[in-house]
């Protein structure tokens, strides 16, 4: 029998559920998702799925799905329209506002959205006027954030996925990838085929557990006095990089006295790893560099998180395994794209682009926006409260809880929207379950009917609004490694759902600021543009390097997910051909836009003394945590006990990325960014730039100064040098705290 040729379309698009970032071919017909396939030319997933992303169409078609708005009222669920319900919910949170103030709205975001979402999402929150919002990241890898900024200056994946294949050694702790990101498993088990030892240090032995040439089982807790354990053989036998060391960490000694006290014995009883184990791990991690470290979820939710991953990062400092192929600091993300939603900034305490809350953060929104500062302030009602941070969603309770007791208070939660979020994998469930019971509307706004619509013994005032899930809306995505891809909207959204641009475009307008909401951003029946809403986020967040990432481009290195070679499609040098997919970021554009994006951060190769940037590993760890942040030691206004670093342009510019560019396209660069770009700048000849950009950083350094409350970044560019390195005025105007101690990289370099 002769089977007929489908007529079915293909769509590409990527994986919903975990970091990888995996693509999937969507066959369609007559708008309906039929099958699925893995992309074979995909660098990631290479032709192969796993359990979770073969039943991505699942999640489109689940009989679960809700299909049209409900509200409950007297105990029962009722049909009502999207008119209806979006007038009901919007009269009474602004009858709520006027009453208690902008804080008394929660908005939850969520780690599914797109980043244009995400990024659309912390605006919405903005103009509504609260800091109140946050998301999944900040009960999964906050901590990550904390321990890596403060040692590299981003909280991110160094390397990438791909690059796992090049490590020599796999140390491997508090993560079960072959089961939460099975196919990063493949990655690591090339690696093992070419000879990589895999070591996995858990307190379970799990199904990567199956897969190690090493297996460890320490106690649960005792990861850092683990890892001091093993750094204790590497510093006694003089196997760390002292050369690295050197040249480019900050405070080691500090470190060398903390690990003298994880003895052989001590670390044994801590641990209760037999010390002849510990010593062998060290051995194989020293003798077989570069090596990566890898770490989730088991070394992050927990109360010393950060404490576990700045002691992980320190030892891969030790090593001298950071900023090379092969190394790293690989840090697996959850879902699809925390990274993206936490980059834009779907938190209580940041602006996108790890912007913080201060008034000259919001200016330079209020600039990219093109709003009047003074309008935005008039949204929150005050500077300080602009500049307050909101409740994490850690406590978003308290909030209500406190409200209940304070009821003529303002500024306590009255409102909870859960936007694609679910309170399953929050503590102290009875206090969540009460403040679910204890606000007077709850908004959820999913694909399907979650937790948090029923979890509270509720009889009224909660509505379900069905949303379009993750592949009935285009947009981009950030995996684990940085990288953007974008996706195509498979199908449409399902029933009566809404994607999220759109909700989000009904709520502003019944509210009144929709025209602000999405100034530069077209919308098209109803339905804002994605692509607008990724070239806005392309203007603004120069500090992370999202600006580079247009969506022409994306689609482009989605379309050529084999073949996309830098070097010869954009006259720049980039990453191996078929091994990259999507931008990681920083990826810096305008003007050239021809940046490939950084496969790996802290290239080893780009000195300090070129504009390499050094690491900090001064502070003190110890495996309870209690004397992580030894006095003193962080500078004032760091947030570190809020998890996330700030950036200056000084940092930013002490990057290796400036190296490969001219002049004149830094000058333009920094100009866009600054918001002083004027088209002369591009017929610009060298000297000309060089002398305009010069003066432009130290502008720009001085209103860093002002604007951030920088990490201690050592201002080892500081001189007289006027080559390249001191571009950025070395820290001329910044009044950074400075390392201290006659420490510092001047004096190393000197
Ligand atoms: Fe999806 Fe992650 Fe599985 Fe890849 S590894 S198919 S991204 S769930």
């Amino acid at each position: 029998q002769e089977t007929q040729p489908s007529e079915a379309e293909l769509r590409k698009t990527v994986c919903p559920f975990c970091a990888v970032g995996c693509s999937i071919w969507a066959e369609v017909e007559n708008g309906v998702w039929i099958g699925q396939e893995p992309v074979f030319e995909s660098p990631v997933n290479m032709g192969t799925h796993c359990a979770k992303g073969a039943a991505a169409r699942e999640i489109v078609i689940g009989d679960r799905r809700l299909k049209y708005p409900t509200k409950l009222e007297n105990g029962r669920w009722k049909r009502v329209s999207w008119e209806e319900a979006i007038n009901e919910i919007g009269e009474r949170m602004l009858q709520i506002r006027e009453k208690a103030g902008p804080d008394s709205v929660y908005w939850l975001g969520s780690a599914k959205f797109s980043n244009e979402a995400a990024y659309l999402f912390r605006k919405f929150a903005a103009l509504w006027g609260t800091n109140n919002v946050d998301h999944q990241a900040r009960i999964c890898h906050s901590t990550t954030v904390a321990g890596v900024a403060n040692s590299f200056g981003y909280g991110a994946m160094t390397n990438s996925f791909n690059d796992i294949h090049n490590s020599k050694s796999i140390f491997l702790i508090g993560g079960n990838p072959a089961e939460a990101h099975p196919v990063s498993m493949l990655h690591l088990l090339h690696a093992k085929e070419n000879g990589a030892k895999l070591i996995v240090i858990d307190p379970r032995f799990t199904r990567t557990a199956a897969h190690a040439d090493e297996f460890v089982r320490i106690r649960t807790g005792s990861d850092i006095a683990f890892m001091w354990g093993v750094l204790w053989h590497i510093l006694e036998n003089g196997w760390e990089d002292k050369e690295f060391l050197d040249q480019r960490v900050y405070g080691f000694d500090e470190i060398r006295k903390e690990v003298a006290k994880y003895t052989p014995e001590e670390a044994e009883r801590i641990t209760g790893v037999p010390r002849d184990q510990i010593e062998r791990v060290a051995r194989t991690v020293a003798e077989n560099r570069p090596g990566t470290l890898i770490w989730c979820m088991g070394l992050t939710q927990s109360t010393i998180g950060s404490s576990n991953t700045r002691a992980a990062s320190i030892l891969q400092l030790a090593l001298g395994n950071i900023g090379k192929s092969g190394g790293g600091a690989n840090i697996f993300r959850g879902h699809d794209n925390v990274q993206g939603a936490t980059d834009l900034g779907v938190l209580c305490h940041t602006l996108p682009a790890y912007y913080g809350l201060t008034a000259n953060a919001w200016k330079h929104w209020a600039r990219v926006w093109d709003l009047d500062y003074e309008w935005i302030k008039g949204r929150f009602g005050s500077q300080e409260l602009m500049e307050q941070n909101g409740i994490p969603v850690s406590r978003w309770f308290d909030g209500v809880l406190e409200a209940k007791e304070n009821l003529d208070q303002p500024d306590n939660i009255r409102a909870m929207v859960f936007w694609g979020h679910a309170p399953n994998s929050q503590t102290r469930g009875p206090d969540v379950k009460k403040g679910l019971e204890g606000v007077d509307l709850l908004v959820v706004v999913d694909p399907y009917p979650t937790l948090s619509a029923v979890m509270g013994d509720r009889q009224d005032g909660v509505y379900l609004l069905p949303a379009g899930s993750t592949m009935e809306i285009a947009g981009s995505a950030t995996n684990s490694q940085r990288a953007l891809q974008w996706r195509e909207k498979v199908v449409e959204p399902a029933f009566e759902s809404k994607g999220d641009y759109e909700i989000m475009h009904l709520f502003a307008r019944k509210f009144g600021f929709d025209k602000q909401l999405f100034k530069h951003i077209r919308v098209e029946n109803d339905e804002p543009v994605a692509e607008d809403i990724l070239r806005e986020i392309n203007r603004g967040t120069w500090t992370i390097g999202y600006t580079g990432q247009s969506p022409e481009r994306l689609k482009l290195h989605m379309e050529h997910q084999d073949k996309f070679d830098t070097t010869t499609l954009m006259g720049m040098s980039g990453p191996v051909q078929g091994e990259y997919y999507g931008l990681p970021w920083p990826s810096w554009g305008p003007p050239t836009m021809a940046h490939p994006g950084t496969r790996s951060l802290w290239d080893q190769s780009i000195s300090v003394a070129e504009g390499g940037l050094p690491f900090r590993a001064r502070w003190g760890v110890e495996h309870n945590g209690q004397n992580l942040l030894a006095e003193g030691s962080y500078p004032p206004g760091s947030e570190i006990e809020d998890g996330y670093p700030e950036f200056t342009f000084a940092m930013l510019e002490k990057l290796g990325w400036v190296n490969d560019l001219t002049a004149r396209e830094k000058l333009v660069i920094a100009a866009v960014a600054a918001d002083t770009f004027t088209p002369d700048m591009l017929t610009a000849d060298e000297s000309d730039a060089q002398s305009r950009l010069r003066q432009l950083l130290q502008e720009q350094n001085a209103m860093d100064a002002a604007i951030l409350p920088a990490p201690a970044v050592p201002d080892q560019a500081a001189g007289e040098d006027e080559g390249e390195a001191d571009l950025g005025g070395g820290g001329e105007g910044l009044d950074q705290p400075r390392l201290d101690d006659g420490d510092s990289f001047s004096d190393k370099l000197a």
